[in-house]
């Protein structure tokens, strides 16, 4: 298969140099669903990039007939955080101008409850393809309300552009997956939403976490809380149904970084997603795929991030992917109190201990931190 490569403007520069997004799409023989892959949304989160070019590779040496539906691919989804730098670094995770997460921009579809019960309601006997067409028209119709602000003379900020495109690229997908990797040093695993726990298993990564409270305008939430709300509206009117419909967020090691192997772990991860939903017929021996019970499946709220007592200096860390007990020392701060402000002046260490047992999962790059700065998280 040969991709139709499409190249989108999004931004003119003061110097007037243009940034632009490219699309590749790949479209089976035949209709079916339609996949929505992106990478680097925040602009240090490089790896799946990587992950995109080897599916490309791979999927250009199929042919048509095995691919059902269309998978689109977006890496370098925000060129704007890609080329920023500070020195040598990515900062890449804060739109510069208003300083938002990248992440947390996004529109969503959030009709009012009356809104959404009179639309089940009038779908009730309705089978599935038909309620999910008509809610994707409804979606659909709200979104483009967006459209005529951003054309206005007085205009809107570049946020609400680029969230508009890139929302506009995947409003009519079945599947989204946003490859995305720590902002510091991670381990590797995958964010999922309620009653997709069947599907999780097939990405075949031993950590997974169930989205229990929401962050608020990430791009994979956007996309899925409509649908969750509209299966919550069924279930409260005595009808049970789930779209096939799934939005995913990987986390792909580290930033700033790509490693060979957490590249081949989500090249592997997607595939094997692809190829048990049927959107890619290719004959091939069955995975070994992990039971649900091997996995380790946790709520997001479980998630502790630990942030310096003290400034200073973080030594005799955990190692990222560790286990840890309660109680277990996690880091030590080296710090050197000055006297206008201390009773001593020497060197102080303090010792940091868990408050509940868990993996490392994320570690701070930087082992110089400020009072209240991030240093490690454990699920
Ligand atoms: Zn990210």
């Amino acid at each position: 298969m040969i991709p139709t490569i499409t190249t989108v403007p999004l931004l003119q520069l003061a110097s007037g140099d243009r940034l632009a997004l490219q699309i590749y799409k790949f479209a089976g023989e035949k209709l079916g669903r339609k996949v929505y892959l992106q990478a680097n949304l925040h602009g240090s989160e490089l790896t799946g990039n990587a992950v995109i070019h080897q599916l490309m590779q791979w999927l250009s040496g199929l042919e048509p007939n095995q691919l059902v539906g269309e998978i689109w691919l977006v890496p370098l989804c925000n060129p704007l955080g890609t080329n920023e730098r500070s020195h040598h670094f990515s900062p890449g995770r804060f739109d510069p101008y208003s300083g938002e997460n990248w992440n947390r921009i996004f529109w969503e579809y959030q009709p009012s409850v009356e809104d959404l019960t009179v639309f089940a309601q009038s779908q009730i006997e309705c089978d599935r393809p038909t309620v999910e067409q008509n809610y994707r028209n409804r979606i659909r119709a709200s979104f483009d309300k967006l459209a005529a602000p951003l054309k206005a003379p007085s205009g809107r900020p570049f946020s609400e552009h680029y969230r508009f495109l890139l929302q506009s690229l995947c409003l009519d997908a079945h599947y989204v997956i946003d490859l995305h990797t720590s902002s510091d040093q991670g381990l590797t695993y995958f964010y999922y939403f309620r009653n997709r726990q069947t599907s999780a298993r097939l990405f075949m990564l031993p950590i997974g976490i169930l989205l229990d409270e929401y962050a608020g305008g990430a791009f994979d939430e956007a996309f899925m809380k409509p649908w969750l709300a509209l299966e919550d509206c069924f279930a409260k009117l005595g009808r049970k149904i789930q779209f096939d419909i799934e939005a995913w967020t990987m986390e792909l090691g580290s930033a700033m970084q790509i490693d060979t192997e957490t590249v081949d772990r989500g090249v592997q991860a997607v595939k094997n997603y692809l190829l048990q939903k049927g959107v890619l017929r290719v004959p091939a021996a069955p995975a070994p795929m992990p039971s649900i019970a091997a996995m380790k499946l946790v709520s997001s709220s479980q998630m502790k991030k630990y942030y310096a007592p003290v400034g200073g200096m973080v030594q005799s860390r955990v190692a990222l992917g560790k286990t840890v007990e309660a109680g277990q020392r996690l880091y030590q701060i080296l710090s050197f109190p000055k006297s206008a402000y201390e009773t001593s002046q020497m060197p102080t260490i303090s010792d940091i201990c868990a408050e509940q047992s868990g993996i490392v999962y994320d570690v701070s790059i930087n082992h110089a931190v400020n009072q209240g700065e991030y240093v490690l998280g454990i699920l």
